[in-house]
């Protein structure tokens, strides 16, 4: 049983993976149980070339971040399991206790976050009811996303990235991530609001 479990490995997921990883001395992570799918076959990176993100070499190419970002996250956060090359077919249950199930497995969590991006061939059975028109993005692209509030969808269940409504940029998606990791690592506090920092001091 996951405590949460990301679906998506792009830059939203990896974004809250890497967050979420980071917290793991803190008294209220260090027992949790953290996996993330890294499925990258459609992750907008695959194409994807940049110059304007912050933090990123100018001219680094999007696929050479997607094996970093898997890398980054095995070397210095090994804790959290990586389920590569699984595509997340349907979600089953309610909070506290969600079945996903893949093309090839099945897992039981009692949190979700889901950031695989705002393509209308979204097809997760279970949460298709949440699906509605992107809201920024131009009508013509029929892109989608979840209905949330501030990433929640409904209990236990969050979005991210594109698929939460925000615009593609990089920093963008990557900031929804974060965000996101923040609320788990919040409410797993009790509520009491917390973030994740490393420091020379
Ligand atoms: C050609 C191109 C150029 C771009 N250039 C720039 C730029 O110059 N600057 C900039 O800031 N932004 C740029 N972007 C935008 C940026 O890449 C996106 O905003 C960002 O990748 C969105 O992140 P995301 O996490 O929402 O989705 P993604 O990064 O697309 O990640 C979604 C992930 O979900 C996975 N997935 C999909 N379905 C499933 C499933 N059923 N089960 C499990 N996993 C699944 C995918 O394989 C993928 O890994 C560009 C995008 C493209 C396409």
């Amino acid at each position: 049983m996951f405590d949460v479990l990301i679906i998506g490995g792009g830059v939203s997921g990896m974004s809250c993976a890497l967050v979420l990883g980071s917290a793991q001395n803190k008294p209220f992570v260090s027992t949790k149980k953290i996996g993330i799918f890294t499925h990258q076959k459609s992750s907008s990176l695959q194409e994807a070339l940049f110059n304007n993100a912050y933090g990123i070499p100018p001219g680094t190419l999007g696929s050479e971040l997607l094996k970093q970002s898997n890398l980054h996250l095995v070397t210095v956060y090994p804790h959290i399991t990586q389920i590569p090359e699984e595509k997340v077919l349907k979600i089953e249950g309610d909070y506290p206790e969600f079945k996903v199930i893949t093309n090839k497995n099945s897992y039981t969590t009692r949190n979700l976050i889901v950031g695989i991006g705002s393509s209308n061939t979204f097809a997760i059975e279970g949460l298709m009811h949440y699906v509605e028109p992107h809201k920024k993005a131009l009508p013509e692209k029929q892109r989608i996303q979840l209905r949330n509030t501030d990433h929640k969808v409904a209990e236990g269940i969050y979005v991210i990235g594109t698929l939460a409504g925000w615009r593609s940029q990089l920093a963008i998606a990557a900031g929804s991530g974060a965000a996101v990791a923040t609320d788990i690592l919040t409410l797993w506090n009790d509520n009491i609001p917390t973030h994740a920092h490393d420091s020379i001091r």
